[in-house]
């Protein structure tokens, strides 16, 4: 399967930046193994992927309806018009500050399903799930309740963040990767059949160009989704380069 190494750029980023993800742009490029994208703020989309024309560019969240009275809110269809390809949705500091449930989740994934718009659904457990043996349980109901009653995930890719992770420069061990991304692979199997297979499921939480080559090395660790490292060519390419060197 292809390597997809996505960037969220979260609440960073403006106009002056474009240099910046034009850089990043070129940089990928050169990477043709691998499949690359930047989630940018919503400000931004439009005029980058006018700018990028070759180079995909995503949402970092979408509202459920496609229009009406729900100020400072974007619709998925609005993305669509700005140009993103992809969107990001139950990113864990969506859930955590905008209290969002994986029923919004599910919504919110019909909504972007219903306009051609491909989803990065966000799962992951908090450090105190983890530390009381929950991870497991707490992942698979989060897609288990995010999921839409969509005949085939040829529109989906699922990241998993471990919360504790994100930001903070600590990862979890290799074996609890692998763990974690064989229990959604066997999921997504049950749930879209052999389509299931083909469905990437990338890590995020610090991964940089020092730890990306062991994480995507992992089975079942089908790209990456990468807040910091992804705001600067410099940072970004040597996860590029591991992903190409994957090998997988
Ligand atoms: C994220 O926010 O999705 C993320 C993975 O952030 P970072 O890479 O900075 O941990």
């Amino acid at each position: 399967m292809r390597k997809y190494i996505v960037g969220n750029w979260k609440m960073n980023g403006t106009s002056g930046d474009l240099t910046e993800l034009s850089s990043i742009a070129s940089v990928a490029a050169k990477y043709s193994a691998v499949d690359s994208a930047i989630c940018l703020p919503a400000t931004l989309v439009d005029r980058a992927s006018g700018q990028l024309p070759g180079f995909q560019i995503g949402g970092q969240d979408c509202h459920m309806d496609a229009s009406g009275a729900h100020t400072g809110c974007v619709s998925a269809a609005m993305l669509v018009d700005a140009g993103a390809m992809v969107t990001i949705i139950g990113h864990s500091e969506r859930r955590a500050a905008q209290h969002e449930q994986d029923a919004d989740i599910r919504l919110k994934a019909e909504a972007a399903i219903s306009v051609g718009l491909n989803v990065i659904l966000c799962v992951g457990e908090t450090l105190e799930e983890r530390d009381g043996g929950q991870a497991l349980t707490v992942v698979l109901g989060q897609i288990e309740g995010s999921l839409p009653d969509s005949a085939s995930g040829d529109w989906l890719s699922v990241a998993y963040e471990p919360v504790w992770a994100i930001g903070t420069g600590r990862i979890p061990d290799a074996q609890d990767v692998a763990e974690m991304h064989n229990s959604i692979r066997k999921q997504l199997v049950s749930r879209f059949g052999e389509a299931g297979r083909s469905i990437r499921i990338l890590y995020g939480g610090s991964m940089n160009g020092e730890n990306a080559a062991m994480l995507l090395a992992i089975p079942d660790v089908d790209g990456g989704l990468i807040g910091g490292a992804s705001l600067n060519s410099a940072k970004f390419e040597p996860i590029l380069v591991a992903a190409a060197n994957s090998g997988e």
